[in-house]
């Protein structure tokens, strides 16, 4: 399995609106694996392809702390939602930060699985967060949104500024 990089805000290729997955076949069940791999050494809750560079409706996560409920859904549409959550959510993606964000607390949603089969499932609380969360960035968008624009810009200065920071890689 391969570790893939994770791209950060405020990478405009955060911004692409994901394309739907034509074909389940066994090279995108390979990257399932390593989107997989990807989010349980960041360590995450939660991985949208679009994360990691590839623009494809595809979304994996695991809410438990022993790696013991992972998901992954493919080509996802939420059905149905209903109720409030806020929870204080972050975003491998926007690295240390931390915002309370509302959404539904409760939601039906529709998908593939990993051998292609079409199946629906309820989530309630962080699940259902969660999986809000990623398909959010399989249309571009980050919880960054939900702040406010001098917050948002705030954020997006200091993540600029620690890069800078950062010593430079050396040149081959
Ligand atoms: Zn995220």
């Amino acid at each position: 399995m391969t570790k893939l990089t994770i791209l950060e805000f405020p990478n405009p290729r955060l911004r692409k609106k994901a394309v739907p997955v034509q074909h389940v076949d066994d090279a995108l069940r390979q990257f399932i694996d390593d989107m997989f791999e990807t989010m349980y050494a960041a360590p995450g809750i939660g991985l949208a392809a679009t994360q990691v560079d590839v623009h494809k409706r595809l979304l994996v996560t695991d809410v438990s702390s022993d790696h013991s409920e992972p998901h992954v859904l493919i080509n996802p549409v939420i059905l149905e939602k209903d109720g409030v959550a806020v929870t204080e959510e972050g975003c491998l993606s926007v690295p240390g930060y931390y915002e309370e964000v509302e959404r539904a607390e409760h939601i039906r949603v529709s998908y593939l699985d990993r051998d292609g089969a079409e199946q629906t499932m309820e989530a309630r609380g962080l699940l259902a967060v969660c999986i809000q969360h990623e398909i959010d960035h399989l249309d571009g968008k980050l919880f960054v949104d939900y702040l406010s624009e001098a917050k948002r810009s705030r954020i997006r200065k200091r993540l600029e500024k620690d890069r800078r920071l950062q010593p430079a890689p050396a040149a081959l």
